[in-house]
């Protein structure tokens, strides 16, 4: 391998792609995501790609979010014509996100040519499903899929040319999670390119079950409202699991209905429920997961209007995860001014939304374009993440034989340097590169 190309996650965490040069000349993409929260970077989501999209060879995709599969239809779009290989929960939930991202850029920016359900088509049609383990050979290249731990089906990705071999890890998960397998490690390898969004912290120990509990038992005894925005992919159906088992034990009422109001997440479950074989030990125990008594489904907009008719206590999941959109927005506005409703924070809230904004204590925010005076009680879970801290990378990284050369990508600006600085101090390795976007690196 000759070359490497960073297209974005340089500096930033979001926009994943690299593009690879191999020595006799082919190029290689691995992952082609869309740039979120920076209005700067966010113009280059459907711009025209910069490269020769004619002679790449292939596509390896690592994971389903957005931030690492979100500009692939941009390729069909552009004539691209080989395969995207992906493991085939990653087919799936990429599958949903990209034709939910072809609506949203169609709303968003009428004024551009942005990609469409044909271009999202193209790419679930030309993907070829990888297994973890699996061996196969494209080009001149070796490839092996790893289970990276992070979300249903995620990869980290190892490519060998000759005697060279290059890892991908993908976002590495906060292993071993509550639903899917632990992260698998690699054993050797001469580059890595690693992941570094949780770089600069360690993950705090919370009783994630015993908050939940008690949110639920505290608008039980009031009749309230609890809501929880969540993201649709992995962490609705983390709560569904925990909730679950809170109903099993008995210590959530049977009839307190739980509702999972995201047409989204509601998909991604049916997703999780087909792949039984990727759940980890706990989870394939379960007779049947995400099922218990008194949890609805509410996909169409009828049956999420009438979550408002019931009075009782109820608990709303809901999409999205920062409050910046979606089914969130209207239970906002209909309880965050009752002192019965309760709201628990379980993601990353970006500068920027309305959920930064209430995490941070506003007593009023704008909600459908209403002044809400916020006298809900908010919570906080710090504790749910999908990502690995810093003591995980380490870990992960310290496994690998044989480095000679590490980037690191995924990551904002202090992350990344206070990773370095520890990776210097506990491994012996000159070779780090933090690359700026566009760059371009010789592999060693
Ligand atoms: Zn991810
Ligand atoms: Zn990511």
């Amino acid at each position: 391998m000759k070359l490497i190309r960073f297209l974005g996650a340089a500096g930033e965490v979001t926009g994943s792609g690299y593009l690879l040069t191999t020595d006799n000349g082919d190029t290689y993409l691995v992952d082609l995501g869309m740039f979120q929260g920076n209005p700067e970077s966010e113009d280059l989501n459907f711009a025209p790609l910069d490269f020769d999209v004619s002679s790449l060879k292939a596509v390896f995709l690592t994971h389903a979010h957005i931030d690492h599969c979100g500009r692939l239809p941009l390729l069909f779009k552009q004539g691209y014509q080989g395969s995207v290989y992906a493991t085939k929960p990653t087919q799936d939930i990429a599958h949903i996100s990209l034709l939910d991202s072809a609506k949203i850029a169609k709303l968003e920016h009428p004024q551009l040519d942005v990609y469409d359900k044909d271009d999202v088509q193209a790419v679930f049609e030309n993907t070829e499903v990888v297994g973890y383990g699996e061996e196969f050979e494209v080009g001149s290249l070796k490839v092996i899929y790893r289970d990276a731990g992070h979300i249903l089906g995620s990869a980290s990705i190892v490519i060998s040319e000759g005697d060279e071999r290059i890892v991908f890890s993908g976002d590495l998960g906060n292993t071993p999670q509550d639903l899917i397998k632990p992260t698998e490690y690699i054993e050797r390898a001469s580059t890595v390119v690693m992941e570094s969004t949780y770089g600069d912290s360690v993950h705090p120990q919370e009783d994630t079950d015993a908050v939940l509990l008690s949110e639920i038992n505290e608008v039980e005894k009031t009749n309230g409202v609890l809501l929880i925005p969540a993201f649709s992919v992995e962490r609705t159906q983390e709560l569904l699991h925990i909730i679950g088992h809170l109903k099993s034990r008995g210590v959530v009422e049977a009839q307190t209905p739980v509702y999972v109001d995201s047409p989204m997440a509601i998909k991604i479950t049916e997703v999780f429920k087909k792949y039984p074989n990727m759940y980890n030990s706990e989870l394939a125990n379960d007779e049947h997961p995400f099922e218990f008594e008194g949890l609805k489904f509410t996909k169409r907009a009828y049956e999420s209007k009438a979550i408002h008719e019931y009075s009782g206590a109820k608990v709303v999941i809901a999409g999205s995860g920062m409050m910046s959109g979606g089914r969130i927005i209207h239970h906002l506005h209909n309880y965050l001014s009752l002192p019965s409703t309760r709201l628990l924070i379980v993601g990353y809230q970006a500068e920027g939304t309305l959920g930064r904004e209430i995490e941070g204590g506003a007593e009023y925010v704008e909600v459908k374009g209403e002044n809400i005076p916020v006298r809900a009680t908010i919570t906080r879970i710090h504790s749910m993440s999908s990502h690995a801290d810093q003591p995980r990378l380490l870990h992960w990284l310290k496994e690998i034989d044989g480095v000679k050369q590490v980037f690191i990508v995924h990551g904002e600006e202090d992350a990344r340097a206070v990773l370095t600085e520890k990776i210097k101090e506990q491994i012996e390795l000159s070779d780090i590169v933090l690359p700026l976007m566009n760059e371009v690196h010789e592999v060693v």
